[in-house]
């Protein structure tokens, strides 16, 4: 049996008029609600000095392959070991580096951005992982992934709106990698190593909720005010004073694809930042309502049937001795 070019674009063809026909504005499930002891951080831009001791530590307590340091053979080492070792300076999250600290400045703006996974409320990469890989955790939130499960048809890589999980390609057995939210740590009571070893107070960690309130009102400081910045967690009794920066009117985070665990402030617009601009609505919802409509009234596996049944009836007619069209 064989399926040519004219029965795909058909297949297709038939999927675009049902879903034109059938699927109409707020038809789609709603959104899921975050966990109400859900964690994640809280990264604020402006204070953010661009030292990278969040990526390094992250590489350092991930046992990534290929830390933080590369000798310049390219061994790779997790710890200063002389000055023969260069950086190691990834240009985007990869499979090696679920962390990164990324740089802008332009028409007089500047500002960094600490890009790694969102742990979306209603995420994209759980509802499309074919065999539960990836889940999120009813308590705490996080989203997590199990190589055990993930068979790696990549289908999280391209449901993520935000581009972050990233596929060991020069693995032998190669695994989806993304930030975890340091639950291995969470699990032995400490705090995720992109918060403990902040120096700033740029990130932090701490329930989402609180982190929220602590987002909110820092929107409602006065410029040039000061304020005691805390440190580590959102409850840290070590905090750091501070001028206060002119923040952008926008908590990313809180609405974009129906909310997310990783909150941020910035001075600078997010999407000068790289942020994707993007709909309250979760993506998963969306397409969860649309395959809900399909299969609920059995349409989609009657038009596949139909095209594959059609596609074998023509490829076995030389068998049956029946003239091609
Ligand atoms: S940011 Fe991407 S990988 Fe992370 S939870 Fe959301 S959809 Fe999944
Ligand atoms: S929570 Fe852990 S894995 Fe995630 S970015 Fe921070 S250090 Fe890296
Ligand atoms: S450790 Fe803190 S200050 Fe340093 S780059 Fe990371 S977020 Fe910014």
């Amino acid at each position: 049996m064989s399926i040519n070019r004219r029965d795909f674009l058909k297949l297709t063809a038939a999927s675009g008029i049902l879903l034109a026909s059938d699927v109409k504005p707020g038809q789609a499930a709603t959104g899921k609600e975050m966990p109400p002891q859900a964690v994640g951080f809280l990264y604020d831009a402006t204070l953010c000095i661009g030292c990278k001791s969040c990526m390094y530590n992250c590489k350092k307590y991930n046992t990534m392959p290929g830390g933080a340091l590369y000798t310049e053979d390219g061994r790779n080492m997790n710890e200063w070991n002389g000055p023969e070792q260069i950086w190691d300076a990834p240009r985007d999250l990869t499979a090696k580096t679920l962390n990164i600290i990324k740089a802008y400045a332009e028409e007089g703006e500047q500002s960094f951005i600490k890009r790694h996974c969102m742990h979306c409320v209603d995420p994209g990469c759980v509802s499309a992982c074919p065999v539960s890989a990836m889940q999120k955790d009813g308590k705490t939130g996080i989203v997590t992934y199990d190589a055990d499960k993930c068979i790696g048809c990549r289908y999280c890589q391209v449901a993520c709106p935000f581009n972050v999980p990233k596929f060991e390609w020069e693995e032998a057995f190669p695994q989806l990698r993304k930030c975890e939210l340091c639950r291995h740590r969470l699990a032995e009571g400490d705090i995720p190593a992109c918060c403990e070893f902040c120096p700033t107070g740029a990130s932090i960690f701490g329930p989402v909720e609180e982190l929220r309130k602590e987002a909110e009102m820092r929107l409602r400081l006065r410029t040039g005010s000061e304020y005691e910045y805390p440190v580590g967690t959102v409850d840290g009794a070590f905090k750091l004073p501070k001028k206060v920066d002119q923040y952008v009117n926008h908590i990313h985070g809180l609405e974009e694809v129906g909310g997310c665990q990783y909150l941020m402030l910035a001075s600078v617009p997010f999407d000068k930042l790289g942020m994707p601009t993007l709909p309250k609505k979760s993506y998963a919802s969306t397409s969860e309502g649309i395959q809900h409509v399909l299969y609920n009234k059995m349409i989609a596996p009657i038009v596949v049937f139909g095209v594959l049944a059609g596609a074998a009836f023509r490829s076995t007619k030389s068998e049956r001795g029946e003239r091609d069209e």
